[in-house]
């Protein structure tokens, strides 16, 4: 499976890296080794004195497809959770100064961690209200009707690039409010109230 990430999908999170607002998806991916599994401790990892949490809705593709378009991309997936984007922050300033690509900054091992999945359709995927809280503190606070592009126009979007197999995940971007862990932190993320995520920092 492969982990396909948005980046710069809430305006005021790419206002507050400093951004332009984009015109089409921003797209990078992480490979299927950067998982960690929930009930896991995400550990920092060396070369990084900066890692950010990125708290972000997470759908997961049930069924294989290509050229798929808007209209019938809601049919390609059944679930959801919220995820972190684990980055390395200096990394990625270092690259993107260069131009370089970003994967050192974004695919390292166990940085991409999923909380508890929850069904579409009991859900409006395009009006949630999610929360992440670290060491009890909400530090990011968004809701997918303010992203830029919604989950079915980004599937619309990499479908046209990359064949989406089934249980390939969609990191849809984070609202604003990213910052660093130290370790010790603890992660918690809820979805309309729900907790779906606790992850220990160390
Ligand atoms: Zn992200």
């Amino acid at each position: 499976m492969k982990i396909i990430c948005v980046g710069r999908n809430y305006k005021k999170h790419a206002e507050e890296l400093g951004n332009q607002v984009p015109n089409e998806p921003v797209i990078f991916m992480k490979p299927d080794s950067a998982i960690l599994r929930q009930r896991d401790a995400f550990y920092i990892p060396d070369f990084s004195n900066d890692v950010h949490y990125e708290a972000e809705i997470v759908v997961k593709l049930n069924r294989l497809g290509k050229r798929i378009q808007s209209k019938f991309a809601s049919k390609y997936y059944a679930e959801f959770t919220l995820g972190i984007d684990f980055t390395a922050r200096d990394v990625q300033s270092n690259l993107k100064a260069k131009g370089l690509p970003w994967e050192k900054a974004k695919g390292f091992d166990n940085s991409a961690v999923c909380g508890d999945w929850l069904q579409v359709s009991e859900y409006d995927i395009n009006n949630l209200s999610f929360e992440l809280y670290k060491n009890g503190e909400c530090v990011q606070q968004g809701n997918t009707s303010d992203m830029l592009f919604s989950v079915d126009s980004l599937i619309e979007h990499c479908s046209q690039y990359f064949t989406l197999k089934i249980g390939d995940q969609i990191f849809t971007g984070t609202p604003e409010g990213v910052g660093p862990v130290t370790s010790g932190d603890l992660l918690e993320g809820y979805i309309e109230g729900h907790k779906v995520l606790n992850v220990k920092v160390k």
